[in-house]
């Protein structure tokens, strides 16, 4: 059956040791707790998208190895179509392996192997249902020229894209601004954060490293999302709403800037004025991946409730990420349709 919700994008796992002190170089220490997390920022979207209910393809590849095999049963039990989930002997499953001690310090090493070697090939492989979906979503941690196809081929068969461009490039091929209906990026990090979230978005911060482009080059938070597209630094709405402009002049039809708790910033080339969509005040633990639960949920509406209003779309999206950022985790802390507000349908 056709997936309405298409998602082109990564697949990784994060291996995370917590150490009261961090590793000299040469030097082996006892760690008091090790976790596995499924993360990737196709995957996370994907699978938001699909505890909506959305039925969703994910067009990925993994390794032939352990850690590919539970990546895909964690697909299938998130009733997502692994038909065009590749497996390959040639590279391991992207791995985000981190050492964090108790001052909430740490290290990250990221391979992003498998996620590199999606080609061209397995989206020719499968076009049908690239062609055939409601919505096609595509980010930046796979290689920027098969997100960049992936989006053309969903825009010759009339089908809304979707591009979320993270982790952010500076020099972003300009075609992906004429080849996104919806441009959806974050602000400046670091000035909607709670306390107690402020060590995990460092981690998330640091996950974000730029390997897309093939440089060891951290993604350091005061050069994040809409900023580092743009070079203007978003501390305001006002800002949100300066860059937002500049980046619908460069060819999209519309921009979403997410603000954290603040919601979003939603301007649009047929509307003169821009819309600030406020999220609601909730208790924040957690805000990892809270961007990848918003994109993932505005696929959803996009595909399923199309006559909304974009404002609303967003509204509906700000609550569905709002849940999230109460439960600690990525994935984990996603909401299903079941324990969302009816009103959200
Ligand atoms: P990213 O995870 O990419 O940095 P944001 O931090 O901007 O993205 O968050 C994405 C969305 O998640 C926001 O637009 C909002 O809907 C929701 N969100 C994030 N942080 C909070 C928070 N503290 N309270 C309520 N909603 C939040």
């Amino acid at each position: 059956m056709a997936a309405e919700v298409v998602v082109v994008g990564s697949c990784m796992t994060d291996l995370v040791s917590l150490t009261t002190r961090l590793p000299k170089a040469g030097e082996t220490i006892l760690g008091h707790k090790f976790f596995v997390g499924f993360g990737g920022k196709g995957a996370n979207q994907c699978v938001q998208s699909a505890r909506l209910g959305a039925k969703t393809s994910l067009i990925c590849k993994v390794g032939n190895d352990s850690f590919g095999n539970d990546y895909v049963d964690n697909l299938k039990k998130n009733s997502i179509s692994t038909a065009f989930v590749g497996q390959t002997a040639d590279a391991a499953t992207g791995t985000a392996s981190i050492i964090v001690n108790s001052e909430g310090q740490n290290v990250i090493v990221i391979v992003p192997g498998a996620n590199l070697l999606l080609n061209f090939e397995d989206l020719k492989r499968a076009s049908d249902v690239i062609c055939k979906a409601k919505v096609v979503v595509c980010q930046l941690e796979i290689t920027p020229a098969v997100s960049l196809e992936a989006l053309k081929m969903a825009r010759a068969s009339g089908v809304k894209t979707l591009f979320n461009p993270a982790p952010a490039l500076a020099d972003l091929d300009p075609q992906f601004y004429t080849y996104s209906d919806i441009f959806c990026c974050n602000e400046t990090e670091g000035t909607h954060r709670t306390p107690v979230s402020c060590f995990l978005n460092a981690v998330r911060k640091l996950l974000c490293l730029d390997y897309a482009s093939g440089l060891a080059k951290w993604c350091n938070g005061s050069h994040f999302g809409a900023e580092i597209l743009t070079g203007i630094p978003v501390g305001n709405l006002e800002d949100a709403e300066k860059v937002g402009r500049m980046l619908l002049e460069r060819g999209c039809k519309l921009v979403i800037v997410t603000l954290g708790a603040e919601g979003c910033m939603m301007i649009s080339g047929d509307e003169p004025i821009p819309k600030h969509v406020p999220a609601g005040k909730v208790r924040a633990v957690d805000t990892t991946g809270a961007g990848d639960s918003f994109v993932g949920a505005l696929a959803f509406y996009l595909a399923y409730y199309p006559k909304l209003s974009m404002e609303e779309m967003i509204r509906k999206s700000n609550c569905v990420a709002s849940v999230s950022v109460q439960a600690p985790g990525t994935q984990s802390s996603y909401p299903y349709r079941k324990d969302l507000p009816q009103d959200l349908f």
